[in-house]
């Protein structure tokens, strides 16, 4: 893979590549970097989502203690520091630097928050994701949920009616597998009528239970993805389409597909073989992958592609896929009402309980679905803005640079995919919503 091979022999071997090593610092700094990465994984199971670099790297990581770990990452700061790129470089030089120097604070901080480190929701996103997510109030949502009350008449709570409704659009589990691929095929196909990806790139979908997410792509490299789809409560119709372009076209596996294919092969930048969970790099991929969805299947295309292949495979009727995604599309406008619920149980405003019913009142979680999503708070964090503030970041980063033409839209779309930007380099979301 280039200068990254190179540079790895020459530190073991003690010979050649030293004009590379003197004339580029940068690859030597984001070799420690990703282990730096390797060795917080030591301590956090989730922090290092994907690695596929040398296994001798993740063989020879030991558990170190977290003062050294930090002390280690101060050196490796200090580098960065020293080694910024000069005025007029590649700008996909420049934005590496940036990039490369704004993953390492957050690594930083998450050490910090393993010794014990205490941070407000706010604080704690900022650090980690490079970004804070709007506030809201009640009344923020009592609008929507209105709309949602004439849309769905009769007698009960609201929840308990939307509950009902939507249980109507359940995918049998029997029908799964083949709903689940159908909706990978069309959104593969998509997506590559626009970007053009490596020869032999592929995945393999999985159904597992337990877990406090809905679906989960595993990058393995080499243009490999396993995407796991959670099982432990029915799946509806509308995550067929969102599951599949989300972890799969044009969303995660084409994400980390991208990167190694320009970064990591092209280049040989070392970093890109690491993916840490916390970090800036989890708003870029959860919104690309969210907005992706919304680029491969703008809603008049998906509301086709539901009545004339989703909701024939899944068994259900195509004639009532229009009212689910009339109302589907009030209940996605209440989303920020999850990181509400977030945010105050983090910052210790709320018990689980009172999150859940938040939940469950402004967000329209059954009561099952706000557990599972406490779950993942417990789990998670701040992690949740990265879902619908990244896909608003990632939205108004795109549509600037399209001006509504839909290859253009691509172009920018497929662009942001295969560098290394960071949200604070996205044009802010304005309030959000
Ligand atoms: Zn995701």
């Amino acid at each position: 893979m280039g200068r990254g091979t190179c540079m790895a022999v020459a530190l073991v071997a003690g010979m050649g590549c030293s004009a590379a090593k003197e004339t580029n610092p940068m690859q030597e700094l984001s070799e420690q970097y990703v282990k730096l990465v390797l060795a917080v994984g030591q301590h956090d199971p989730d922090y290092v989502d994907a690695f596929y670099g040398p296994p001798e790297w993740r063989a020879a990581t030991t558990k170190r203690p977290l003062t050294e770990i930090e002390a280690e990452a101060a050196r490796v700061a200090a580098g960065l520091a020293a080694a910024a790129p000069s005025k007029g470089a590649d700008p996909l030089v420049v934005l590496r630097h940036r990039y490369l120097t704004r993953q390492l604070d957050a690594l930083r901080t998450r050490v910090a928050m393993l010794g014990g480190r205490r941070l407000t929701f706010d604080e704690e996103s900022k650090a980690l994701y490079d970004a804070v997510a709007p506030h809201h109030d009640e009344k923020d949502f009592e609008g929507i949920l209105a709309q949602l009350e004439q849309l769905l008449p009769g007698r009960g709570s609201l929840l308990d009616r939307y509950t009902r409704f939507r249980d109507a659009y359940v995918i049998p589990p029997a029908r799964l597998d083949a709903t689940f691929k159908a909706a990978i095929e069309a959104c593969r196909r998509r997506t590559l009528e626009h970007v053009q990806l490596p020869p032999g790139e592929s995945f393999t979908v999985e159904y597992v239970t337990g877990k406090s997410w809905s679906g989960y792509n595993w990058y393995q490299g080499n243009y490999r993805s396993l995407i796991q789809v959670n099982t432990d409560l029915p799946v509806f119709a509308d995550r067929a389409i969102d599951l599949a372009c989300h972890e799969g076209y044009p969303g995660h596996h084409v994400y980390n597909v991208l990167l190694e294919k320009t970064l990591v092969r092209d280049r040989g930048w070392p970093e890109f073989q690491v993916y840490a969970l916390f970090s800036p790099q989890s708003l870029i991929a959860e919104g690309t992958a969210n907005y992706g969805i919304d680029i491969a299947f703008p809603p008049a295309d998906r509301l086709t592609l539901e009545r004339e292949v989703i909701f024939p495979a899944a068994g259900l009727d195509p004639s009532a896929a229009e009212r689910y995604y009339a109302v589907m599309g009030l209940v996605d406008r209440l989303s920020y009402a999850g990181n509400e619920a977030a945010r105050r149980y983090i910052d210790g405003q709320i018990d689980a309980g009172a999150a859940a019913s938040w939940l469950e009142r402004y967000g329209l979680y059954a009561p099952a679905r706000a557990q599972q999503r406490v779950r993942f708070v417990d789990q998670y964090r701040s992690y949740v803005i990265n879902y619908n503030l990244g896909k608003d970041m990632v939205a108004h980063y795109i549509d600037a640079r399209s001006a509504g033409d839909h290859g253009r839209r691509w172009a920018a779309f497929t662009e942001l995919l295969s560098s290394p930007r960071l949200p604070s380099g996205l044009a802010p979301a304005g309030d959000g919503r």
